[in-house]
């Protein structure tokens, strides 16, 4: 089981200069749920505002999807990049991620959709493109995985009103992402027990093999990694290079006093690789979605409570009636036994 908060932002997340001291801060965190899937994205356009400072030498703060992905975009840009964090993978909290292409999740509340939009739009296409270079590496960093949603009511019926603390958000994937994504289709005969049921392809990242991966390219470009703890802005005087992006993520929340912050809690639970199973679903209804991970099965429940939750405390209840439920899923659908036999209908 694993545990950890998405640095989410109501205005998206904060990228832009900060002179402090006599260093040029390029700040880049508060990505939400969807910090690997507009992670190169959101590296280029802090790297091109790193660069307007004229300077070979780059340090990077943090050393989770968004530092990573940002040095290795630096060093892509002719820089020498060194990295300075308190954990490195597999100890940040990226690692502790779902895995798949979620470039809308909590990243901006729906108040300030519009002034955030062109630059979401430019980012997560960005990081698209780029993600369709690591398909075909022969171990599956990220692949396309079909998934599910399955409902007791009809896609487009109005839901129940849920009140909550969490805003709504814009849906971009679906508005300005059409083009690219592929699309939720209706799948008139399936093996789940709900009466409706759509299915698309999906990018899932295998986070195990693609840190790897990332690491080892980083570090054979050069890169130089430093263990360092900032403990508030006046650190960041202790790094020698004059140009540093900040990617300390929900960290910058303690760091910086930012508490335009909120942590979003998330848990998930990982079941021993089923590696015949090569899809997942949403049953959001039940509170209960599955990702066919390289590394394991990753259930996820969707617990009440998690906005505005720093918690990091494992709660062992929520993720045993997670799978619970998952097995009551699958239970209904014909058991372990054959669901490979269970052709679904494309
Ligand atoms: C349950 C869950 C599921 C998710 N699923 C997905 C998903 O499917 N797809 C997706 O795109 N996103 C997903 N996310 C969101 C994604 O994980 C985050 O957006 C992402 O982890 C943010 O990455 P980061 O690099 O900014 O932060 P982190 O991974 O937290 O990295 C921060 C880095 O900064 C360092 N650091 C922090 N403070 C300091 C300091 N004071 N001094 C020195 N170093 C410091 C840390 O040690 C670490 O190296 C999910 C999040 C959760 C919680």
């Amino acid at each position: 089981m694993n545990v950890c908060t998405r640095p989410f932002r109501h205005q998206g997340p904060r990228i832009e200069h900060e002179r402090i001291g006599r260093k040029d801060v390029v700040h880049n965190y508060g990505h939400g749920g969807s910090g690997w899937s507009l992670s190169w994205g959101t590296g280029q356009i802090a790297v091109e505002m790193a660069k307007a400072h004229g300077r070979k030498d780059l340090a990077v703060v943090g050393c989770g999807a968004i530092g990573l992905t940002t040095a290795l975009v630096a060093q892509q840009a002719g820089l020498r990049v060194t990295i300075y964090a308190k954990e490195r993978p597999p100890y940040v909290s990226s690692h502790r991620a779902t895995g798949s292409f979620t470039p809308d999740s909590r990243i901006v509340s729906a108040q300030f959709a519009s002034d955030f939009a062109r630059q979401w739009e430019t980012m997560a296409r960005h990081s698209f493109r780029r993600f369709q270079s690591f398909l075909g590496v022969s171990s599956n960093p990220i692949e396309w995985r079909d998934m599910y949603s399955l409902s007791d009511v009809p896609f487009g019926s109005p839901r129940p009103v849920v009140h909550s603390l969490e805003p709504p958000y814009p849906p971009f994937e679906r508005d300005l992402l059409r083009d690219i994504t592929p699309q939720w289709r209706s799948v008139p005969l399936h093996p789940f027990p709900v009466p409706h049921v759509q299915r698309r392809s999906a990018l899932i990242f295998n986070i195990a093999e693609y840190t790897r991966l990332l690491m080892a390219e980083y570090l054979a470009n050069g890169g130089v990694m430093e263990t360092f703890v900032l403990q508030d802005k006046r650190d960041f005087a202790a790094i020698h290079e004059r140009t540093i992006i900040n990617c300390t993520g929900y960290g910058a929340r303690a760091l910086l006093a930012d508490d335009s912050i909120i942590p979003v809690r998330g848990q998930t639970a990982k079941l021993i690789p089923q590696p015949g199973l090569d899809y997942g679903f949403y049953y959001s209804a039940r509170r209960v979605s599955v990702y066919p991970r390289r590394d394991g099965l990753l259930v996820q429940a969707q617990a009440e409570g998690d906005y505005n939750n720093d918690s990091e405390a494992l709660d062992p209840e929520e993720s045993i009636s997670a799978v619970q439920r998952l097995a009551e899923i699958v239970e209904a659908m014909g058991g372990g036994r054959g669901r490979r036999d269970q052709k679904l209908t494309r």
